[in-house]
């Protein structure tokens, strides 16, 4: 199906070359076009430009119109770090968190990562995948066209298999474009003495046996007290480097550890969280191949400390946001309300938060050439949205749904 939109008040984020990522000062620069046209060939992006100019060959009178009503156009949200795949809902410990638990006694209470490695246990591959279309279909209308999802939630073979299983069964029914990541070194079962022991397991039998089923884009691994060390971290980032796997680490939550360095000297495609960061975790990430990705809906759930998104952009840095959508810190995927909570909490300006939530986002899972912005080439993922007065609007009105219609692969889901 090929379309044209026309009577689009601003067309967002157009580029002329699909860039690498955008960093430092030039994150509050965004691209645009007034009273714009978009054409779409074949679920690519073929061509826009001003209404004014607007011409029509003769086999593209035969596309379908679409009438942006002066909506506004923007590329779809990518959201590179995301736990989607997971069985049940945790509002029993949200509740004991609001009476004052802490998380350790939660967790002493059977909460956290290991309840929901139970839940997946009980669940069938089917029961999951159910669960988690309902998710992916409910995010795909609030804007998002590109997802990573983690495993993570399983910690044994055949919980890790299922859940990779699942996010292989969305990526093949569904329109939004998603990439896998295996994130079996996400907690310590409680049967393990050490990290270094379950991690043995985790290389020498998860990994060969989820290869051969070709099920992962990306490797992850916690890197943080409680959970995986360095010593851990460099194993994992080691393996991913001889299977030609690129790695994408949880770091910097809590602590820093030092695997901020570690990543970027592996070449990590992104490292994940960064709350805490030292004068040297900034400097090893100058002029590394690293997305540093912020996850502000963790820090606005759980009541902690935000990244310090501006000191990223006052070096010169590049930053990712992500919604980390998962059961117990974050459960919300919905990038519009990430989008606005990064300019309260963070102090980022829209165009900061745009940038950062397509194109670095879209870097952050190797799609920098395919999805993240506007451009003649790239997939025709995109969202128009009802009639606003400035984009500053999406992220002043934080509680309202102001998409109207949303256009993956070029064709209309809503
Ligand atoms: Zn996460």
């Amino acid at each position: 199906m090929n379309t044209i939109i026309k009577n689009i008040k601003r067309l967002v984020q157009v580029e002329e070359k699909p860039a690498k990522w955008v960093q430092g000062e030039n994150m509050s620069k965004v691209q645009f076009i007034n009273d714009a046209y978009l054409k779409i060939k074949n679920g690519i992006i073929e061509e826009f430009g001003e209404m004014n100019d607007l011409n029509l060959t003769k086999n593209q009178e035969s596309y379908e119109q679409i009438d942006a009503k002066n909506g506004m156009v923007f590329p779809s949200y990518c959201d590179s770090h995301t736990h989607l795949v997971f069985g049940e809902t945790r509002e029993n410990e949200f509740i004991d968190r609001v009476k004052g638990l802490t998380y350790q006694e939660i967790a002493k209470k059977g909460g956290g990562i290991l309840n929901s490695c139970r839940s997946i246990q009980i669940l069938s591959e089917d029961e999951l995948y159910e669960k988690s279309l309902e998710r992916i279909n409910k995010l795909i209308r609030l804007g998002t066209g590109a997802i990573e999802i983690k495993s993570g939630y399983g910690l044994n073979i055949e919980s890790e298999i299922k859940i990779l299983k699942v996010i292989r069964r969305l990526k093949e029914n569904t329109p939004i474009t998603i990439k896998s990541t295996f994130l079996g070194a996400h907690a310590i079962p409680q049967e393990f003495k050490t990290s270094k022991e379950y991690l043995d397991l985790v290389i020498n039998l998860m990994i060969p046996k989820i290869i051969e089923k070709d099920l992962i884009d990306f490797i992850d691994i916690f890197c943080e007290e409680g959970y995986f060390n360095l010593e851990d971290t460099k194993r994992i980032l080691i393996i991913a480097k001889k299977l030609n796997i690129q790695s994408k680490i949880h770091l910097n939550q809590f602590n820093s550890l030092g695997g901020v360095n570690l990543a970027t000297k592996y070449n990590a495609l992104s490292v994940d969280h960064l709350e805490v960061m030292n004068d040297k975790d900034f400097k090893s990430l100058v002029n590394s191949e690293t997305m540093p990705t912020l996850l502000p809906g963790c820090s606005f759930f759980l009541g902690i400390p935000y990244a310090n998104a501006r000191e990223f952009i006052k070096r010169g840095l590049p930053i990712a946001i992500a919604s980390d959508y998962n059961p117990g810190s974050a459960p919300n995927g919905n990038m519009n309300f990430i989008s606005s909570l990064s300019c309260i909490k963070m102090k980022l300006i829209p165009e900061e938060v745009i940038n950062a939530t397509t194109i670095n986002t879209a870097y952050a899972m190797g799609l920098q050439n395919n999805l993240g912005s506007i451009c003649v080439g790239k997939k025709a993922n995109i969202f128009i949205t009802k009639k606003i007065p400035s984009y500053n609007y999406l992220y002043y009105n934080y509680n309202e749904n102001l998409i109207d219609k949303i256009i993956l692969n070029g064709k209309i889901i809503k």
